[in-house]
């Protein structure tokens, strides 16, 4: 199926970025189509804690979340493979929500606010031709002026884009595993606990519905030990620190089965690949462990949106609008990425996990420094 018309911006991929975007685009007059290779509402991989720096923002896209009655996090709790704890307040702090529920209701918005927002539709390729991009899917072929890749963490299109890093992927360098539940506990409502163990960490928090997500990333290295077995990696090596036996040994689990991604990775990516503008994962994956990937996702959308030439159809404007997108990036984003790298880094060892904690325990203001290196400002 051929489509005559030409958006102004095509959004490959709707999670926070690309809904995010997509409903700022539109807005602001333009015409805009998102492809979700997906169907709503559906479950994520994501510790489903959002830094507040991006709680206007998302009530800027429509979403009333003062009247959803949200868990807001104010406490963090840090614990070694061995127990070892260390307690501080956050000073920003933040919510917690599924993204089973946020993304629906970001969708709901971008459709009302006149979005083209095809779910269940795989992008295969794109193009561009010298002055319009050409989207091809499983729904048909679409042109815009514009496309930005949304697509996340991994996707079909980094391997069709012949991105630097897929070469590594075949290599096979560190390959990181992603693990979620959702549960029922009893665990305070103000409290984000990451628990570490060897080769990873895990985190919990309150989210609506009275449910807790927990979400844990480790190594596939870790998991292939344990004959790719979930549950015996989690008892032989999870279980170490007392604080997660106790979890999953109290807690009812909502999912029959975990949540599971794996080939998660955190090196650099380029921002901009044959003019299709990158933003959130797909622009670079900051480690969760510093937890901020939804806010940066959505704070790329926002400086995006705000970038956007008036005329999307001026070819003229498109080298003005990629310099300045590549400018403020690096000026938001660059330095969260390196620190997000270098801790996700000195984590996974159980000597050092228990060493940075028990330095840090005496330091509460180091510990904040070092949060706000990987937080922004409210926008
Ligand atoms: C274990 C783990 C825990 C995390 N915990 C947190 C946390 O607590 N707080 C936090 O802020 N961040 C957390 N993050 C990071 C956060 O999940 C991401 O940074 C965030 O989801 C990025 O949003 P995005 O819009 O870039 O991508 P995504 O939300 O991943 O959305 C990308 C979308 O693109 C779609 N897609 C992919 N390929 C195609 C295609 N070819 N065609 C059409 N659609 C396509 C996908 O289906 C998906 O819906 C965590 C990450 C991991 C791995």
């Amino acid at each position: 199926m051929h489509n005559e018309e030409t958006y102004d911006a095509a959004i490959i991929g709707g999670g926070l970025g690309g809904l995010t975007l997509a409903i700022k685009l539109a807005q602001k007059g333009k015409k805009v189509i998102l492809l979700e290779k997906e169907t709503y509402p559906f479950h994520k991989v994501c510790g489903e804690y959002i830094s507040l720096e991006s709680w206007q923002f998302i009530e800027s896209c429509g979403i009333p979340l003062t009247s959803l009655n949200l868990p807001l996090i104010t406490q963090l709790k840090i614990s070694a493979p061995n127990g070892y704890t260390l307690k501080q307040s956050l000073d920003l702090g933040g919510f917690g929500i599924a993204r089973f529920t946020l993304d629906q209701l970001l969708f709901e918005e971008a459709v009302k606010v006149g979005v083209k927002a095809l779910q269940n539709t795989k992008v295969k390729h794109v193009t561009f031709n010298g002055n319009q991009f050409e989207i091809n899917s499983d729904k048909g072929n679409f042109k815009s002026h514009y496309a930005f890749g949304a697509y996340g963490k991994k996707s079909n299109l980094d391997l069709q884009l012949n991105r630097k890093f897929t070469q590594e992927i075949k290599q096979g360098k560190q390959n990181y595993i992603g693990v979620k539940y959702h549960i029922n506990i009893d665990f305070p409502d103000n409290y984000i606990a990451l628990h570490n163990f060897k080769d990873g960490y895990c985190g919990i928090s309150k989210i609506d519905q009275n449910n807790y997500c927990l979400c844990y990333l480790t190594t596939q290295e870790n998991l292939s030990k344990h004959g790719n077995q979930i549950k015996a990696m989690e008892e032989a090596v999870l279980f170490k620190n007392p604080h997660l036996k106790q979890i999953f040994s109290t807690a009812s689990m909502r999912f029959q089965k975990p949540l599971v991604i794996s080939q998660i990775r955190f090196e650099p990516k380029p921002l901009i690949e044959q003019h299709i503008i990158m933003l959130g994962d797909a622009a670079g994956l900051i480690a969760p462990l510093c937890g901020n990937g939804m806010s940066m996702a959505m704070r790329a959308a926002d400086i995006i949106s705000k970038l956007f030439p008036d005329n999307a159809a001026d070819e003229n404007s498109r080298h003005q609008f990629e310099t300045l997108y590549r400018q403020a990036w690096n000026k938001n984003f660059a330095t969260r990425l390196l620190v997000g790298r270098i801790f996700q880094k000195l984590f996974g060892s159980t000597q050092i996990t228990w060493l940075i904690i028990a330095m840090l325990k005496p330091f509460p203001w180091l510990l904040r420094k070092i949060i706000s290196l990987t937080h922004g400002k409210r926008f």
